[in-house]
């Protein structure tokens, strides 16, 4: 039996195209530091990859850090700007962020930083009217995910940023989910900080950058890691060279074919999404259907646990939940906000009766269709239904 993987929000099959750029690294001693001949084309290496991250996102290169993936890359930006103990500072962010901002946010209370957690809305994603009103002349930093990894629900940027401009606040998104698959240009929406991991779009895993832009404003960083003063300081530490390629290389492929991939992830995660709705008594989509990444699907099956499901469908990858906090037995706290207003009991129901779907440039039609069917006959051996 093929097993079908469909956890691609938890992570993606590296591109072929991804390790062809990397093994000449992985086979070479490459230290990018080093002032002689092996070190500088290295050096040239890691320039390139800068160089395609930046095209990516509309930044320039000297504004992009390599981090070791998207969580140092949200802690560098939070606590980087808030080193040591603070009075009088408040900083906004959502109840549905990923564990990478909610733990450095707690890091950030314990230093004294006032934080607001702004609940979700049925779309997934949070108010615009109640992120104005949260800012205050205190309000230093927001910190918001543009693509949530749990439902895909995306955040409209512009308007957000538009709101902390005119309020003179900085504006952190932790794009971890949406880099590579939908297009984000810096250069049109000046957002000041930006996350971003390799594994989320068929690069490696182990490397991120942070994007901290130089000029209007400048922000200055602390940095978390003391060293060699690699990264303009902000982050020692040797360079992982062929992870840095492999990002450079994952970015560009994105970067080609952006536009095609776009519509033929939406089609196989439409086509997922409606044959479910179909075969499935009672299933229904969280989160907005429009406003999403085109590659998620978040599907509550009533009567149904999502973990319960992991485990009896065969053959197929998904998940009950973020990959990241399955660690953690409490349903998800993404679909728990979401659903508030049907009272704590309602909310849990919709949370553990859910689970999430996403699709990749690596999925076939016949993937589609097979992992319906194995998908429905696990609901009906959980719902105890005969064949
Ligand atoms: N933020 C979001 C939204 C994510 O989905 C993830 C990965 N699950 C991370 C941060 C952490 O990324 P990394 O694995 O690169 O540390």
């Amino acid at each position: 039996m093929k097993t079908i993987y469909l956890d691609n929000n938890s992570t993606t099959q590296l591109d072929p195209e991804v390790l062809e750029a990397m093994l000449p690294w992985l086979q070479t001693p490459c230290n990018a530091s080093s002032p002689h001949t092996a070190g500088l084309v290295a050096k040239e290496a890691v320039e390139q990859a800068r160089e395609q991250i930046a095209r990516l996102l509309g930044a320039t290169p000297r504004e992009i850090t390599f981090t070791s993936g998207a969580t140092e890359a949200n802690n560098l930006a939070l606590l980087g700007l808030f080193q040591g103990p603070q009075t009088g500072v408040h900083v906004i962010t959502s109840q549905g962020e990923h564990s990478a901002i909610l733990d450095p946010c707690k890091e950030l209370e314990r230093r004294g930083v006032r934080i607001t957690r702004l609940p979700l809305e049925l779309s997934g994603t949070v108010s615009l009217d109640q992120l104005e009103q949260a800012i205050t002349p205190e309000t230093r930093v927001v910190t918001l995910m543009h693509a949530n990894n749990e439902t895909g629900a995306l955040l409209p940027l512009q308007e957000v940023e538009e709101h902390c401009k005119s309020r003179d606040v900085l504006f952190h998104t932790d794009a971890t989910q949406s880099v590579g698959k939908v297009p984000i240009n810096l250069a049109e929406i000046p957002v000041d900080l930006l996350s971003l991991s390799a594994h989320k779009f068929h690069g490696p895993l182990g490397v991120g950058a942070l994007f901290v832009r130089r000029r209007s404003p400048r922000i200055r960083l602390g940095s978390l890691v003391f060293g060699g003063g690699h990264e303009q300081g902000l982050r020692s530490g040797t360079l992982n060279v062929p992870g840095i390629v492999g990002l450079g290389k994952a970015a560009e492929l994105a970067r080609g074919r952006m536009e095609q991939e776009r519509v033929q992830l939406q089609q196989l995660r439409d086509q997922l999404e409606a044959a479910l709705l179909a075969k499935i008594t009672g299933a229904e989509v969280n989160g907005s259907r429009d406003a999403r990444l085109p590659n998620t699907l978040n599907i509550y099956i009533p009567n149904v646990l999502g973990s319960a499901l992991v485990s009896h469908v065969e053959g197929v990858c998904f998940s009950s939940g973020a990959a990241c906090s399955s660690a953690n037995p409490e349903p998800s706290h993404v679909l728990r906000s979401m659903f508030q207003h049907l009272g704590q009991d309602g909310a849990e129901d919709r949370a553990r009766c859910s689970i999430r779907l996403a699709v990749s440039r690596f999925t076939e039609l016949n993937d589609i269709v097979e992992s319906v069917n194995r998908i429905c006959k696990g609901v009906d051996l959980l719902r105890g239904v005969q064949d």
